[in-house]
């Protein structure tokens, strides 16, 4: 069959479809791209706001309006959540966020049985599904899930009820699907999960994320290895000293905010205050040479009043963070936060959006500036208009103009200037060797 998927949302949607890919050519079938001629077409949804929603829907209806007669299957957190709504949408599939693998077997019992569901309770699932790693042809990162679920439920998210409880994937497995991953020629692993920092806790082994990481920075020598998000409580000094003895972690870390204002932290229900947060920032500081600091921002929660927010701000500033994600609170049904009082209006979010991006973006280039007169390693992933495009191991975005092939190479270059969030400079005169 041909088969066509789309994916909306996080890195663990990408690394599912990205399974569902290599098992569906392990088992015959050609993927075909999604604007073409499918005989099936399968949309990876998401729900993590309510414009996340609008567009699974959209995406549903694009399929069903190009193809007809051709199967549309869909899966993922919206699904998972929302599957009355998938009745209105003509879909002959409708699975959730589990058992990928049984998912497959679906889809091809979907051409000739359609209008079935296959929906668990994810708050039952015991489990960690293992799947087939690694991207398709070409790709320098390759994503390694090694979590999944979230029991954090901070009061503005559905996650929790669309991923159930945290499930880890076995250290020693993460060690030989990292080797692996190495061995097909990928340069860069990026650990992924709904929520990372609970790697292990279901387990009760006493191993935590530092041991994780350990064990796949030592199987893979050969690539870089890059953490997704974390949550505060994960950064101590055990950690940081773990952390920086190990020569192929890239010193970059996604550190959750929410919100720089403790009042509104608590009504967030997220688990830590600006303290702890601002230790997690000191110790990161403290042992890595200007990481990567990066951190999201929900501008505009139920309630926040003018000085909580200034409070917020003036955070930020302290933190001084290499970028941020910013999003204005999107309201969801079914969340303990959409019930909440104060509800504040979309023109004084995106105003405050607005703010919060422009600090955010001084910070940004005094950080980029930072690296000016500097050799730094930068995993080279795509040329466009005559030059190779990469990033840092501190995620920064870097560009040189080279007469060779970059491509899937780390190589040094001496940054010279940082221009529109790209660092620009010269390749390090000694990288010639191919295996730089
Ligand atoms: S940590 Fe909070 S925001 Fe993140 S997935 Fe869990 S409940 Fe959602």
């Amino acid at each position: 069959m041909n088969i066509a998927l789309y994916t909306l949302g996080c890195k663990v949607n990408q690394y599912e479809t990205q399974a569902l890919e290599r098992l569906f050519l392990q088992r015959g079938h050609t993927l075909v791209p999604f604007e073409g001629e499918a005989d099936v077409y399968i949309i990876n949804t998401c729900s993590v706001t309510a414009v996340s929603d609008k567009k699974s829907r959209q995406t549903i209806r694009r399929a069903r309006k190009q193809a007809p007669e051709a199967v549309v299957a869909v899966c993922g957190c919206y699904a998972q959540t929302h599957p009355q709504d998938m009745e209105g949408l003509d879909v002959d599939l409708t699975a959730g966020t589990g058992d990928r693998l049984g998912f497959v077997e679906l889809v091809e019992q979907a051409v000739r049985a359609r209008r079935t569901a296959a929906l668990d309770n994810p708050m039952e699932r015991r489990q960690f599904e293992i799947l087939p790693p690694g991207a398709l042809e070409g790709r320098t990162r390759a994503m390694l899930k090694v979590e999944d679920g979230c029991v954090n439920f901070c009061s503005y998210c559905i996650i929790p009820y669309a991923r159930g409880r945290v499930r880890s994937l076995p250290l020693e497995e993460a060690a030989a699907q990292a080797a692996g991953l190495e061995a097909e020629g990928y340069r860069e692993l990026v650990l992924t999960g709904i929520e990372i920092s609970s790697w292990g806790q279901e387990r009760k082994d006493g191993r935590t994320l530092i041991d994780l990481v350990e064990a796949v920075c030592a199987a893979a020598p050969g690539c870089r290895v890059r953490l997704g998000s974390l949550e505060p409580r994960t950064v101590t000094e055990d950690f940081c000293r773990r952390a920086a003895a190990l020569p192929n972690l890239c010193p970059h870390f996604h550190l959750s905010l929410q919100s720089g204002c403790d009042a509104v932290l608590a009504r967030m229900n997220r688990k830590y205050d600006s303290n702890r947060y601002f230790e997690s920032v000191k110790l990161l500081k403290g042992h890595f040479d200007r990481p990567g600091l990066t951190a999201d921002l929900i501008v505009g929660f139920p309630g926040e009043t003018e000085e909580e927010f200034s409070q917020t701000l003036a955070f930020l500033e302290r933190c001084a963070f290499s970028s941020m994600h910013i999003f204005p609170y999107s309201r969801r049904p079914g969340t303990p936060a959409a019930e909440m009082a104060g509800q504040v209006l979309n023109a004084v979010k995106e105003e405050r959006a607005r703010r919060a991006a422009g600090l955010a973006a001084r910070m940004e280039r005094a950080w980029l500036e930072s690296w000016i007169g500097r050799t730094v390693p930068v995993l080279f992933e795509e040329k466009r208009n005559g030059l190779w495009f990469g990033h840092t191991g501190q995620y920064a975005p870097a560009a040189v103009s080279c007469g060779e092939t970059l491509h899937n190479r780390i190589v040094p270059i001496l940054a010279e200037s940082a221009e529109n969030g790209i660092l620009l400079g010269t390749p390090a005169s000694d990288f010639s060797s191919p295996q730089a």
